[in-house]
């Protein structure tokens, strides 16, 4: 056990791979404008201060839903901002069965990350009554490529 101090964080990850999912970024000059597919991988931290009576930070048999989460939004789908101007030709091709269109915000390994971050957390904190929380997401496009979103302090879901 942990000695209760607030300054004192026990610490755990889960990573979830090899998540066939494509995207375009509209308004870039380049290359990026072009719809173009990755295989994204997704990456939690998880905190709290003392572990559950397994000694777990998180039960990881309790993320069924994150897994869910992952599966619906960035398995073979094609992401596609809000504000793309050619957003009725891709609901278009979804309509005629050529794409799992998923409309976001932001399609961007950020705004990902700061998607998930704010789902999971909600499924996380429920699943531990508060007890536990993420912190940290980071997704990557590729072995290259990856955005973190983080925040120290915990979201108390609504
Ligand atoms: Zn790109």
């Amino acid at each position: 056990m942990l000695n209760g101090s607030m300054s004192e964080y026990l610490v755990s990850t889960k990573s979830y791979y090899n998540y066939p999912c494509s995207h375009r970024q509209w308004r870039h000059p380049g290359h990026c404008a072009y719809v173009h597919g990755y295989s994204r991988s997704f990456h939690f931290w998880f905190r709290c201060h003392q572990p559950d009576e397994y000694g777990f930070v998180v039960d990881f048999g309790g993320l069924k839903a994150v897994k869910a989460l992952l599966d619906e939004w960035y398995d073979h789908t094609l992401l596609i901002n809000r504000d793309d101007p050619l957003l009725s030709s891709f609901q278009t091709l979804h309509e005629q069965g050529a794409c799992n269109l998923k409309v976001v915000d932001n399609c961007s390994m950020e705004g990902t990350a700061q998607f998930l971050y704010e789902q999971v957390n909600t499924i996380v904190q429920a699943s531990t009554q508060g007890r536990a929380w993420c912190f940290k997401v980071e997704v990557r496009e590729n072995d290259k490529n990856s955005a973190i979103y983080e925040r120290d302090q915990p979201t108390i879901p609504a």
